[in-house]
C-alpha cells in the first residue's frame, strides 16, 4: 500500500474542519479501493479559535489524523512548509481547509501520477466567481507582470492545491528560504506538471484570511523573490535622468551666454526638484525592499516554531529518500 499525506494549513478554521473531514472521509474509501492509504496533517497556524481543540477531537477517533501546532501565526507559506516537512507519504497533497479545493479531484490526480509520466498534478481555477472584481483585476495583472520578468511561469489562477511525488516534495523542502512564495517555488523547481482546471468554489464556512493589504504585500514578495528587474529599472531611470540634466545644463548655459540673461522659472525648478526627490525615494525604497529581504534571510531564522505536535521525528521522511 502506498501512503498519501494530505497537508492542510488551518488558521481559525473551527467552522470548516468538520465539513472538510467529512468530505475527505468520503473520498478515502475510493482511495482505499486503489490501494492507497492516507494521513491528514493539520497544521494549526497559531489559530485563536477552537481549531486545535477540534483537530484533537477528530484525532482521538481517527488514527490517520496528525497535527502540528505553531507557537503563533506564521502564515500559510510556513504552514505548508511545516506540513511537507512532517509528511511521510509517497504522495503529498496540499489542500485548504475551507473546501475551496475539492477533495473529489484527489482520485483523478492520483490516477495521473500512478499511470502517467508526471511528477506533480496542479490545479487552477478557470474563473474567480465569488471573488471581489477588484481583487480579480489586480491578481490577473500581477501574474501578467511577474511572468514578463521571470524565466519560468507562475500560472494565473493556480491554486496551492496540488499532488506531488516524493521527489518533488524533497525539491521543495530543499528550498529553505525564509521569504517564501510557494507559487514561485512550485514553478522554480521544475518537474513535469499536469494542470487540471475547475470552477471556483465558494468557501464552505468562515471567512477568507486575506485582506487587500496582505495580498499586496504577498505580490511584492513574489516580485522581489524572483526578479531583480525593479533594481535595474531604477538604475536606468537614474541614468536617463543624469543624461537629461546634463543636456539641460548645457542648453541653459549656452542660452544664457547667447542672450546675456539668465532664464526665469522657479516654479518649473520646484517641480523638477520634487519629481527627482520622488524618483530618488522610490529607487531607495526598491533597494530597501531587497535589502530587507537579504537581512531577514541572513538571520537564518526557522520558518516556523512548533508548540505541540503528535508527529514523532522518526515518522518523517528524511530528505533524499
Ligand atoms: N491560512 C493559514 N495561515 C494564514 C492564513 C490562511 O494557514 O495566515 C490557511 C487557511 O486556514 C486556509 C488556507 O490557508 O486553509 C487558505 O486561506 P483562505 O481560504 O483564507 O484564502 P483564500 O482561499 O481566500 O485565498
Ligand atoms: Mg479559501
Amino acid at each position: 500500500m502506498k501512503l498519501l499525506s494530505i497537508v492542510v494549513p488551518c488558521y481559525n478554521e473551527e467552522l470548516s474542519i468538520p465539513y472538510f473531514y467529512d468530505a475527505l472521509s468520503d473520498v478515502g474509501s475510493t482511495l482505499l479501493k486503489n490501494q492507497i492509504e492516507f494521513e491528514i496533517i493539520f497544521v494549526d497556524d497559531g489559530s485563536t479559535d477552537d481549531t486545535l481543540a477540534i483537530i484533537k477531537k477528530y484525532m482521538k477517533q481517527d488514527s490517520r489524523i496528525k497535527y502540528v501546532s505553531f507557537s503563533r501565526n506564521f502564515g500559510k507559506e510556513a504552514a505548508m512548509f511545516a506540513g511537507l516537512e512532517n509528511s511521510a507519504g509517497d504522495y503529498v497533497a496540499i489542500m485548504d481547509a475551507d473546501l475551496q479545493d475539492p477533495p473529489s479531484l484527489l482520485p483523478e490526480m492520483l490516477e495521473i501520477l500512478e499511470h502517467e509520466d508526471y511528477d506533480m498534478v496542479a490545479t487552477r481555477r478557470v474563473n474567480r466567481v465569488g471573488e471581489p472584481r477588484i481583487r480579480s483585476f489586480f491578481a490577473h495583472h500581477f501574474y501578467k507582470l511577474i511572468n514578463r520578468f521571470i524565466d519560468f511561469e507562475i500560472v494565473d489562477g493556480a491554486r496551492d492545491y496540488r499532488l506531488m511525488k516524493r521527489t518533488a516534495v524533497n525539491a521543495i523542502l530543499s528550498v529553505r528560504e525564509y521569504n517564501r512564495f510557494s507559487k514561485g517555488i512550485f514553478g522554480w523547481i521544475g518537474f513535469k506538471t499536469k494542470w487540471l482546471e475547475y470552477e471556483n468554489q465558494k468557501r464552505v464556512a468562515g471567512e477568507t484570511k486575506w485582506s487587500f493589504i496582505k495580498l499586496l504585500r504577498y505580490s511584492i514578495e513574489g516580485i522581489t523573490a524572483y526578479t531583480t528587474l525593479p533594481l535595474t529599472i531604477s538604475l536606468w531611470i537614474g541614468m536617463i535622468m543624469c543624461i537629461i540634466s546634463i543636456i539641460g545644463a548645457v542648453y541653459v548655459a549656452v542660452g544664457t551666454l547667447i542672450s546675456g540673461q539668465s532664464g526665469q522659472g522657479w516654479a518649473s525648478l520646484v517641480c523638477i526638484i520634487l519629481f527627482l526627490g520622488g524618483v530618488q525615494l522610490f529607487g531607495l525604497g526598491i533597494v530597501g525592499e531587497y535589502l530587507s529581504k537579504t537581512y531577514l534571510e541572513s538571520k537564518r531564522r526557522p520558518i516556523y516554531i512548533i508548540r505541540e505536535s503528535n508527529i514523532l521525528s522518526s515518522e518523517k521522511k528524511p530528505l533524499g529518500s
